[in-house]
């Protein structure tokens, strides 16, 4: 049986510059006070990892107890509305902002149709930290929706709209609601930010680092027998890869680690493809490979 890991799966550049961020500053101070708000990355393999090196989970309200302490609190790739900088600069921390680039664009790109009247619609969910620095940086004062239902029964079609997309989030759902909101609003934007950001598909502000792996993953999920997955349960990204690999091939199984892999999914199998989200280690999908090639006789 091969086991094969999927050459185009693994970290994401906005991730990978994150992660080398943290280690940087963790490799600089031998204090231990290197701090990051909310988990570094949806996957509990790589957090494990980079607290083993002393790096600590904290969320805003801990701000009092680092208070003027030299402490640094990195800000991770999806990002933090202004009222976070605004916290850190009250109690003396400073941040060491490792926001994705691709999200700081969609942030200033956000707030620069706000201030110009547009009702903003953001196609994303409510509560993913990305979408909470967005709705930070609009004072919370736009719509978001994450299907054409909503938009339909929450976007005012009389305003004129600008609508966007969190950076993770399935393309043909938004294109659903682009199509259902451009056939009622009269001044509708759908805003490309093209002319900043190479990162975006020339149609949405869904991530090219994400969107463009999905036809790929559907090739390599196909040509597969079986098909391992392995992200985060917290990863969007990883909800939205896991479903194009499923679509393309039923036998793709979503596991967080190898403790979850059960040794009949691989019956009959002659080949197994190892694939994984923007914010899966390569070194998680070697260790599954390790644990899969130990599973099953090589010689069938
Ligand atoms: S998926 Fe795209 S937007 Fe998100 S961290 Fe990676 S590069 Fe940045």
């Amino acid at each position: 049986m091969d086991v094969s890991i999927d050459k185009h799966s693994g970290f994401c550049w906005g991730v990978v510059r994150t992660v080398r961020i943290a280690e940087d500053q963790l490799a600089e101070r031998s204090e231990r006070n290197v701090f990051v708000l909310g988990h570094i990355i949806h996957n509990p393999s790589e957090i494990e990892r980079l607290e083993g090196k002393g790096l600590k989970t904290i969320t805003v309200d801990d701000f009092p107890s680092i208070a003027h302490s030299g402490a640094k609190v990195i800000i991770r790739a999806h990002g933090e509305p202004p009222e976070t900088y605004r916290k850190a600069w009250h109690y003396g921390i400073e941040i060491v902002d490792a926001t994705c680039p691709v999200v700081t664009k969609l942030q200033e790109r956000v707030r620069k149709f706000w201030d110009q009247g547009f009702q903003v619609v953001i196609f994303g969910k409510k509560d993913h930290a990305e979408v909470l620095g967005v709705r930070g940086v609009v004072r919370d004062e736009c719509v978001v929706i994450k299907s054409v239902e909503e938009a339909l029964a929450n976007v005012d079609l009389t305003q004129k709209t600008v609508l966007f997309s969190q950076t993770t989030m399935d393309r043909p759902t938004f294109l659903a609601v682009r199509d259902a909101l451009k056939a009622r609003i009269a001044e509708l934007v759908v805003d490309t930010m093209e002319d900043i950001a190479t990162e975006f598909h020339a149609k949405d502000t869904i991530c090219g680092q994400v969107s463009g792996r999905e036809q790929q993953l559907a090739h390599y999920a196909a040509t597969n027998d079986v098909v391992i997955f392995v992200a985060g349960r917290a990863s969007s990204n990883g909800k939205v890869l896991y479903n194009v690999a499923k679509a393309a091939n039923p036998r793709t199984y979503f596991v967080e680690s190898i403790a979850e892999i059960d040794p009949q999914w691989f019956d009959g199998a002659r080949t197994v493809g190892i694939s994984g989200a923007t914010s899966t280690p390569q070194w998680v999908m070697e260790q599954v490979q390790e644990h899969i090639r130990g599973l099953v006789p090589l010689e069938q």
